[in-house]
């Protein structure tokens, strides 16, 4: 099966995209992983991509392109693959469905992680970290036995900037703007699949493969 994966921060995407590929023996394709390997391997496009993010510069759509149809050139992407990160606009999402057009092959379906705003901030704003360990606690999934004390080290717990709700908002609102044309480009192909991403990981994970399984049939 050949799958899109898209969802706001804060959906639990990269966790869900894992396990949605482990259960259908398909390899997770992110771009972050993307870039790495290629980074650590040495390659052209490699070397080109760190050339702008040594500048601080974005990567240009055409060099994440091109590692993206490297990646999907590989054995193990033959038989499908899920993607993560990848189309993040719609000029990448045409792009990509040529692509798949040049193997012979195109997309099946596209998920789509639905969370509501607030409970993105539920789950992201409620992370603290601490000062001296740099470990990750939460205030409600997971305290640690003194507030605002680390239980592995002892040292002070803060909220990261991120971590803010007016930041974890101001992103939302960014990942809104920039992802509903790509979520209606793939509506008009038929293709998108909403998935409720409230409640524990594995129910959310059993969600998404029956989403799957409607598809395949
Ligand atoms: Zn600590």
């Amino acid at each position: 099966m050949r799958v899109v994966l898209v969802g706001p921060p804060g959906a639990g995407k990269g966790t869900q995209a894992q396990f949605i590929a482990s259960h259908l023996s398909i390899p997770k394709i992110s771009t972050g992983d993307i870039f790495r390997a290629n980074v650590s391997g040495g390659t052209e496009l490699g070397k080109l991509a760190k050339e702008y993010m040594d500048r601080g510069d974005l990567v240009p759509d055409e060099v994440t392109v091109a590692m993206v149809r490297d990646r999907l050139s590989e054995d193990d992407a033959q038989e499908g693959f899920l993607l993560d990160g990848f189309p993040r606009n719609v000029p990448q999402a045409e792009v990509l469905k040529k692509m798949l057009a040049e193997f012979g092959i195109s997309l099946d379906v596209v998920l789509n992680l639905v969370v509501d705003d607030d409970e993105v901030v539920r789950r992201l704003a409620g992370r603290r970290t601490c000062r001296s360990c740099g470990k990750v606690w939460h205030e409600l999934f997971d305290p640690p036995a003194v507030a605002g004390v680390c239980d592995a080290c002892g040292g002070e717990l803060f909220q990261r900037d991120d971590d803010r709700e007016e930041t974890i908002r101001h992103r939302l609102e960014v990942y809104q703007e920039q992802t509903a044309p790509l979520i209606s480009f793939y509506a008009d192909e038929g293709i998108l699949q909403g998935v409720d991403a409230t409640g524990p990981v594995e129910e959310v994970t059993q969600r998404a493969m029956s989403a799957l399984r409607r598809f395949a049939d």
